[in-house]
């Protein structure tokens, strides 16, 4: 799946919601999170990201690897 990480706190473009064809993008408090049991691995919205803030799960740099946790425990507890 793919992963937003900390570029998108605070930023919330929301680009990348108009654009994921399945809808595996919700809003959080201060981002958004990409449901990992829904997302196809197309990159619709990683190309459309005004801020790089969107990765495969295996490209996410190493100083954001805890988005990858993040993005899952969102979906645990919404
Ligand atoms: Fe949606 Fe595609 Fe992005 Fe997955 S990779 S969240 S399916 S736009």
């Amino acid at each position: 799946a793919y992963v937003i990480t900390s570029p998108c706190r605070h930023e919330m473009s929301a680009e990348c919601v108009e654009v994921c064809p399945v809808d595996a993008i919700h809003e959080g408090e201060d981002m958004y999170y990409i449901d990992p049991d829904i997302c196809i691995d197309c990159a619709a919205c990683e190309a459309v990201c005004p801020v790089q803030a969107i990765y495969y799960e295996e490209d996410v740099p190493e100083h954001d690897q805890e988005y990858i946790q993040r993005n899952k425990q969102f979906f645990l507890k919404n």
